[in-house]
């Protein structure tokens, strides 16, 4: 092990007698000791590989880890090593375990927008909107592991009744389609091992030794599943950095990293000070920002390396503008450094912005990644594809079996799916299994049932296909069978219908990559496609700008980064301004600073389309929390701007920024 490593590193490795935590700031190397201490565990100790488990918050990040623990140990992943996220971890315990979750191990992982559907559908309410609502308080009552019949006795009003009643239902709903939420990832695994000690001992004896990173954004779910996996010996490493905990809207809980010293009373923790990763002007920026929200833990970074590039806030008219801007000077900072575009990161607050900026990459021919984005994966026409491997895998499926039925459309209407939906309900069996009961026949008129027949046959024959042909070679076949590529050149315009196709065909190429590299059948792969689109999609290793949601951004490093649309009402964002939680939003600030390793580029824009409306913005107050040590770029001359008011209030405190930038201020 050739590697760096500082002191307090060091006794982290090789700390093995029991628990252990190490809380710090970013960039300071918890990473490293997670990857350093794979290979110190496997070197060293002697641990067989597939007795370790490195536990990562996205697969990018999972990537990431495979590659730096390949590179450490000449050249390979150790075989039989886990390096995976946590749902991954749970959807291969489920399907080990199948049998004792009531699932068959074909079981299908629904998404964010199937699991809206479902509780659309149970509720009877067709408003989105508050469909949307229920999911997630179900969400919130399965991540902190509350069962229906608690949520219902814990109601203490009407809204909570009906919800604990649907929350039953929704449960009732996803077993009868083999299916499983995200949410189940985790708990299903935690009420496993909790109810079934035989089953518990098995992982943990097979999973001797776990590391996790980003662990300040676990939830109580997972905090569990942790605690049941290391056992009483409490063999786990665990890295996390408070200040960068931004995942409370999805039910991570901050309070875990006190709960770990109450829970295991010999919990080792070890600090890490100095960074390695930015610049110190950067840092400082970081630092000081950081500074303005309460303290869990009390940390200072520090750094030895040289003081950098200034840090430039430039303002921008509006987005366009905005994007044209920061395109522009990528192109010129790449001419004059000589560095790659993936040497570029431009970081944003919401999915949305990457639309924007896209456009004008694309239009100054500049290449780019997006990371983070739903985008591919979220595709209706990638949808459809999915709809049907889903079927093939689980034909209990029932929302893959009426979106595959429709698209492309068999002659199969509502009216039919209507008749088979209550037939099969009435039954308590899946849409597909209803096709070929004889009682079908007195609910469905002749037309209808040989519609759903033919496509159940069909789906049928592809099955018989799915365990003995490659993913991608089946779903090509599939392809020609449907007819797909002619239902998108008569459904939409050419244009888009060429786009639609080009996407279809690069899907099918990954499919068959993936399925080749990894050596995946269809269930595997299927199962696989879920978790990536749940939290960020495979980027292919090309030199491009990256592009992400700071909250994708997490753990990751690039030389130069641009944060855009820092203003008042975006960063902090307007929500968490009226709901008072401005502190959260400080540490996703906090999180974007300090991706940056060299150079780090700030804007924001005078104006924003909000609606119909223009609104103007002011500044974010996190760049005034920046301290002096900024440049400030001022493009007022470029255009006019409505709201006089506003503009003001913005000039003002560009005066005040640049007051504080002087020297000596
Ligand atoms: P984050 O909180 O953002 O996830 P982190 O604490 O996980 O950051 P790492 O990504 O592990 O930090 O490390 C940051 C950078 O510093 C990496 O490029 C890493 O290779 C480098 N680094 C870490 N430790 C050392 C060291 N002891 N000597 C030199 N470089 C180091
Ligand atoms: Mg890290």
């Amino acid at each position: 092990m050739s590697a760096l490593l500082n002191a307090p590193q060091r006794e982290a490795i090789h700390y093995l007698d029991g628990p252990c935590l190490v809380l710090a700031g970013a960039g300071s190397g918890k990473t490293r000791v997670i990857t350093q201490k794979i290979a110190h565990l496997i070197n060293e100790c002697g641990i067989s590989a597939k007795n370790i488990a490195a536990i990562t918050f996205t697969n990018k990040a999972a990537r990431e880890m495979q590659e730096r623990v390949a590179h450490l140990m000449g050249g390979r992943v150790p075989g039989g090593l886990t390096v995976c996220t946590f749902h991954a971890l749970g959807v291969r315990i489920i399907r080990q375990e199948a049998v004792h979750c009531g699932l068959k191990p074909q079981f299908s992982i629904l998404d964010s927008s199937d699991t809206v559907q479902i509780v659309s559908d149970v509720s009877g309410d067709n408003d989105k909107g508050i469909a949307k609502q229920m999911q997630w308080q179900i969400s919130s009552w399965k991540n902190a592991m509350i069962t229906p019949e608690e949520a219902a006795q814990l109601a203490d009003n009407e809204i909570a009744s009906t919800a604990a009643l649907l929350y039953k239902e929704y449960e009732r709903t996803l077993r009868a389609y083999q299916a499983v939420d995200f949410d189940d990832l985790i708990s299903l695994p935690v009420r496993l091992f909790d109810e079934n000690p035989e089953v518990r001992e098995r992982w943990q004896n097979r999973l001797r030794y776990l590391l996790v990173d980003e662990y300040q954004d676990t939830n109580r779910a997972q905090y569990r599943l942790l605690r049941l996996l290391s056992g009483v010996r409490g063999a786990f490493t665990a890295v996390g950095d408070d200040d960068q905990a931004i995942y409370a809207w999805r039910g991570a809980d901050v309070e875990n990293l006190r709960l770990l010293q109450v829970d295991y009373p010999k919990l080792k923790v070890i600090k890490l000070e100095q960074n390695y990763r930015s610049s110190r002007r950067i840092l400082e920026a970081a630092n000081t920002v950081i500074a303005n929200n309460e303290k869990l833990f009390e940390k200072r970074l520090w750094s030895e390396h040289g003081i950098g590039e200034q840090i430039v806030v430039t303002n921008c008219p509006d987005p366009d503008r905005e994007a044209e801007t920061v395109a522009m000077k990528i192109t010129a900072h790449k001419f004059e450094n000589r560095t790659r575009f993936k040497d570029y990161a431009i970081l944003y607050r919401g999915n949305h912005q990457a639309r924007i900026i896209e456009q004008q990459l694309r239009n100054q021919h500049i290449p780019y990644v997006i990371s983070g984005g739903q985008s591919f994966f979220d595709k209706p026409e990638i949808r459809d594809l999915i709809s049907y491997l889903r079927l093939l895998m689980n034909e209990d499926d029932d929302l893959a079996f009426i979106r595959a039925i429709t698209v492309p459309r068999r002659g199969v209407g509502a009216a039919t799916i209507e008749a088979l939906g209550n037939y099969a309900g009435h039954r308590h069996i899946s849409l597909f299994a209803a096709v070929f009961e004889e009682g079908a026949a007195q609910h469905l008129n002749p037309k209808q049932l040989e519609g759903v027949q033919q496509f159940a046959g069909f789906i049928n024959r592809m099955q018989y296909r799915a365990t003995r042909e490659p993913a991608a070679q089946l779903l090509e076949d599939l392809l020609t069978a449907i007819r797909y590529e002619a239902w998108l050149f008569e459904h939409c315009t050419t244009r888009e219908a060429e786009t639609k196709w080009s996407n279809v065909r690069d899907f099918v190429d990954w499919l068959g990559r993936k399925g080749a590299e990894d050596g995946k059948n269809l269930i595997e792969l299927t199962q696989t496609i879920a978790l990536i689109s749940m939290l960020d999609k495979e980027d292919p290793d090309f030199d491009g700008v990256q592009l992400a949601t700071l909250h994708a951004s997490k753990g990751l490093e690039f030389p130069h980064v641009f944060l855009i649309g820092v203003e008042e009402g975006f960063l902090p964002h307007q929500s968490s301004i009226d709901e008072d939680k401005v502190e959260e939003e400080r540490r996703l600030m906090y999180v974007g600073i300090t991706r940056a390793q060299r150079s780090l580029n700030i804007t924001w824009c005078e104006r924003r389309k909000a609606g119909k409306e223009v609104r103007v913005c002011e500044p974010s107050r996190f760049i005034a929390e920046m301290g002096g040590d900024i440049r400030i770029n001022d493009r007022k001359k470029s255009g006019p701007v409505s709201n006089e008011e506003g503009r003001a209030r913005a000039a003002n405190l560009m005066a005040m920024l640049e007051a504080r930038s002087k020297p000596g201020a």
